[in-house]
């Protein structure tokens, strides 16, 4: 039995005529020969509408009823989709995550699949040409409702792909792919056919806001490929796949950018052990996650501490450090909001060098100052000031010839 795993995401689900449209991709499916799951997302703005209501009598509602009312949203998409499959006489059901089962840990809110139940999955496959399962939900070993967070029913997808061994995930969504940068900022972005895992997990961390990132981790550990594409059009999308060799004769795949940054430095702490690993514990305690750092010794005995959070911590990160202060001898402390994070993202870094000294080459041509840089295998982050962002993503998309398809790059 040859399966297949479309999602469609809330603007796809939007309405009963937007439904239509969802239907004839099903449809095409259908005709090739395959069975379909079709995993649905809540009609947009429904989730968004559902957490207003609970937070109306507290901003802290119990989790775990969030997570019933959540649910919701998700049930009211496949119940409608079903039925409109079946009027057109297609043998076709819901199925809700606790139905599979889909079994989680639960952590209400952000509940990670611990497994599913394919065997039924594919009983049922016997006896309907379409599953249509609601995303972003499971349960736990105690049968209490879970979500996944906020984009889960990317993952939720991803994971029955992977379980039923389906040929691809194809992703519907409002846009056509997943592109070489912010086609907001640069005209010249271009949809990439093709990304590695790795090269997507750096892209949506950066606030690539495709894919909900847990659903790339999970297609990389189970080698699923998956398809990005729109609702809207027949085009071909994104092919999400392990990395090969063209992909690595290629410098860059990307650029990307994180204005959700804000800048710390301490000036002239003491120099001498156990100075960073006090900054560091209080702020992981807070749940304050740091990105960049750097250390340098200032001057005999003493060291200036860099590092950046997300700009929502700034208030928490700066309590953290007011109390820690005097202990760490700190001559000023210093916040920064107008910072944004540009990066240089390809697997072709792995084997080629010269990418960090073209990138530093390009802002410089314009003028641009570095506050920090940070690297990693296939990542080049350069942390400047807010208001370079869109010229830094065009220098830089040019510098690494994105702007052009690759056959002319290479000519
Ligand atoms: N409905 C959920 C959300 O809005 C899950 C999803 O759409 O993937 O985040
Ligand atoms: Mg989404």
């Amino acid at each position: 039995m040859k399966v297949v795993v479309q999602k469609f995401g809330g603007t796809s689900v939007a309405d009963l005529q937007c439904m239509q449209q969802v239907q004839a991709k099903v449809q095409r499916k259908l005709d090739q020969g395959y069975r379909v799951i079709v995993v649905l997302s809540a009609m947009a703005g429904e989730t968004d509408r559902l957490l207003k209501m609970a937070r109306e009598w507290s901003d802290t509602p119990a989790p775990s009823e969030l997570d019933v009312l959540l649910t919701t949203g998700e049930q009211i998409s496949v119940a409608l989709f079903s039925m409109l499959l079946q009027n057109s006489g297609i043998k076709a059901r819901s199925m809700l995550g606790f139905q599979i089962p889909i079994h989680t840990d639960p952590s209400y809110g952000q509940a990670r699949i611990l497994d599913i139940n394919a065997e039924q999955l594919h009983e049922l496959l016997e006896r309907y040409n379409v599953l249509v399962v609601a995303g972003f939900q499971g349960c736990d070993c105690n049968n209490h409702l879970t979500t996944l967070g906020r984009g889960g029913s990317d993952t939720s997808a991803v994971a029955l792909a992977g379980a039923l061994n389906a040929e691809v995930c194809e992703i519907y969504t409002d846009v056509a792919g997943v592109y070489t940068t912010d086609p907001n900022i640069c005209a010249q972005a271009r949809k990439l056919p093709r990304i590695a895992y790795d090269e997507m997990l750096e892209m949506s961390s950066m606030g690539a806001k495709v894919l909900q990132i847990r659903s790339v981790e999970f297609a990389k550990k189970y080698n699923v490929p998956v398809h990005v594409r729109s609702t809207f059009s027949d085009e071909p999308g994104t092919l999400l796949v392990q990395e090969d060799e063209d992909m690595e004769a290629v410098l860059v795949s990307g650029i990307a950018y994180d204005k959700d940054q804000a800048r710390i430095t301490l000036v002239d702490v003491f120099d001498e052990p156990g100075i960073a690993a006090s900054v560091f514990e209080p702020l992981a305690s807070a749940n304050i996650i740091v990105d960049m750092i750097v250390q340098n010794p200032s001057r005999e005995g003493r060291t200036d501490i860099t590092f950046t959070v997300p700009r929502g911590d700034l208030d928490r990160t700066m309590q953290v450090i007011d109390r820690l202060k005097e202990n760490l001898g700190a001559r000023a402390i210093l916040p920064d909001t107008k910072v944004c994070k540009v990066s240089i993202i390809g697997v072709g870094m792995r084997n080629h060098s010269g990418v960090a000294a073209i990138a530093f080459k390009a802002l410089q041509s314009e003028d641009i100052n570095i506050m920090i840089i940070s690297t990693s295998e296939i990542k080049i982050s350069c942390l400047i000031q807010e208001k370079y962002t869109e010229l830094a993503v065009r220098t830089l998309h040019e510098a690494f010839g994105l702007d052009q398809e690759p056959a002319a790059a290479e000519s």
